[in-house]
């Protein structure tokens, strides 16, 4: 890239911040002509919500040799681990700590290897102003304490919406820190090993994380898991499955052909042997293409009928995380129930809960020490839109998706305007693309979006270097009339 400074602000330092970052600064064509922000609320750079984690309990749940944050290369966190002479199985599920290493490692690295520079900021970014026409204007970023920082362009790597309690929760049981509203913050379960009952809101997998944890020890609590479906994450088979390609009929933009073929794809692996994991995992590279190609309502009718039972599917346990919740569940220490959550009410030092098994016409109740959230992220940018983007919508500058879980954006991530314009100057990787892309949230999808958002943008750049087409146009007009 030649010509003045591109100046790109990164808001968001968790995983996808962290790796749209290295892209950014491994761009070949970018060096020299870079300065990028990478910008968190907590200061924390590359491990983000899931990687941060230092309990060893807490493994990845995809293979090591399908975790590579560089786009384009799956092994190469695999390959990582061999050059620091830590070599591991392809299909070891390793602690999450240890891939966080690996991310921070390769930002220090690609700084280090790169001319542009790279600025850590810790803050919280409330708005962005877009200055409509003003093709050459710079984008102006506020920060919480008020601070401003100009760039030419910005990456959303914000992670999922925040979705709040799932019912409502008396302030008393909030400030006594009885109820747990975000079990992934800094100490958040720290008393709670000393609990004789934790009831779990949610049973996916941060649900398995914190019960694993809190059953670490011999004298922990015993934990109760509670959600609507009562759906837990299946376990991963040992070995790793074999990717192949199958017919999916997307012509009709209709779910149930595509359910039969996919139940049809898994009788045929069975029969040879094969699971119905192999069958889930290959759907991976083609599901965005699938989920675009679904008429609206049947995407609606895939959330409301069949979203769990793919998350399942999908999203499944490592198989040492699998035996050990296993054995506590079979101990009875584990107990997982399909039951609604009414209401809460403090009852001393205690919660007192009032649930709905379903069908059944009488509320139930149980005494509990702590009432944990794992609910899971918001749905609805419409109604949880954090500051940051509530301001881009209200100015037309982003549109929500048209399922409305996150913004609406290109094939190559750059956000579209009210009108559907795509953006030269604000992209996104992440879960903000999840109601486009469906897949958006795995590290497989965070390289590759980074790596072609890290293109784009230094494409952009080259573009606004070139003098403006209509300066041109006006020269040419001008030569045109000296020379008649
Ligand atoms: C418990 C858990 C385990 C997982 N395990 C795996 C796995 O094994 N393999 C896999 O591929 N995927 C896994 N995932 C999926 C995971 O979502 C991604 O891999 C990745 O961690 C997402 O990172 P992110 O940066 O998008 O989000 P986050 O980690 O949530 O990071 C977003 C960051 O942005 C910051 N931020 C938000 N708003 C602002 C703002 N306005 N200003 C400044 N900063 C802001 C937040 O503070 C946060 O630090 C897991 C997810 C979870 C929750």
């Amino acid at each position: 890239m030649s010509g003045p400074t591109e100046r790109v602000a990164i808001v968001g330092g968790g995983a996808a911040g962290a790796v749209a970052a290295i892209h950014l600064l491994r761009e070949p064509r970018a060096r020299g002509a870079l300065e990028i922000d990478l910008i968190d609320r907590t200061g924390s750079f590359g491990a983000g919500v899931a990687y941060r984690t230092a309990d060893p309990l807490h493994l990845l749940n995809v293979p090591a040799v399908r975790m590579g944050a560089v786009a384009g290369r799956p092994e190469h966190f695999h390959e990582w681990l061999a050059d620091r002479g830590e070599p591991v199985a392809e299909e070891a599920f390793l602690p999450r700590g240890l891939f966080a290493a690996y991310i921070r490692d390769l930002l220090v690295r690609a700084e280090r290897e790169s001319d542009a520079r790279l600025r850590r900021r810790r803050g919280e970014v409330t708005a962005i102003v877009a200055h409509h026409g003003a093709a050459a204007a710079p984008l102006e970023l506020t920060l919480a304490d008020g601070e401003r920082i100009e760039a030419d362009r910005v990456v959303l790597a914000l992670g999922p919406l925040e979705a709040g309690d799932p019912i409502p929760v008396p302030a008393e049981l909030k400030a006594s820190g009885v109820y747990v509203a975000d079990p992934w913050e800094a100490g958040a379960l720290e008393d709670a090993h000393r609990d004789r009952q934790v009831l779990v809101v949610g049973t996916g997998l941060s649900m398995v994380d914190v019960a694993l944890t809190l059953c670490a020890g011999e004298n922990g609590p015993r934990v109760r898991a509670v959600s609507r479906h009562g759906l837990v994450p299946r376990r991963h088979r040992r070995t790793l499955t074999n990717l192949r390609r199958f017919h999916l009929p997307t012509e009709t933009g209709r779910l149930e052909p595509i359910v039969a073929a996919i139940f049809a794809q898994i009788c045929r692996v069975s029969r040879q042997g094969d699971d119905w994991r192999d069958v889930i995992d290959s759907m991976r590279p083609v599901t965005p293409a699938l989920w675009k190609a679904l008429d609206l309502e049947e995407r609606r009718r895939f959330l409301a009928e069949h979203h769990r039972l793919w998350d399942v599917h999908r999203f499944r346990m490592a198989p040492a995380v699998a035996d050990r919740f296993e054995a506590h569940q079979a101990s009875g220490r584990i107990v997982v129930e399909a039951n609604s959550i009414v209401s809460l009410e403090p009852h001393g030092a205690r919660v007192r809960v009032f649930l709905r098994t379903p069908g059944a016409h009488d509320l139930g109740q149980v005494e509990v020490d702590r009432v944990i959230n794992c609910s899971g992220a918001g749905t609805d940018l419409r109604r949880q839109a954090p500051p940051v983007l509530a301001g881009l919508l209200a100015a037309g500058a982003a549109r929500a998706d048209e399922l409305g879980l996150g913004l609406d954006v290109s094939p190559g991530g750059a956000l579209l305007a009210a009108d559907g314009t795509p953006s030269e100057r604000l992209f996104a990787v992440g879960a903000l693309r999840k109601g486009v892309e469906w897949e958006a949230i795995g590290i497989t999808e965070i390289r590759d979006h980074s790596g072609a958002v890290a293109r784009q943008i230094v494409a952009a750049g080259e573009r606004a270097a070139l003098p403006e087409p209509t300066a041109l146009h006006a020269a040419a007009t001008a030569s045109e009339w000296e020379a008649a």
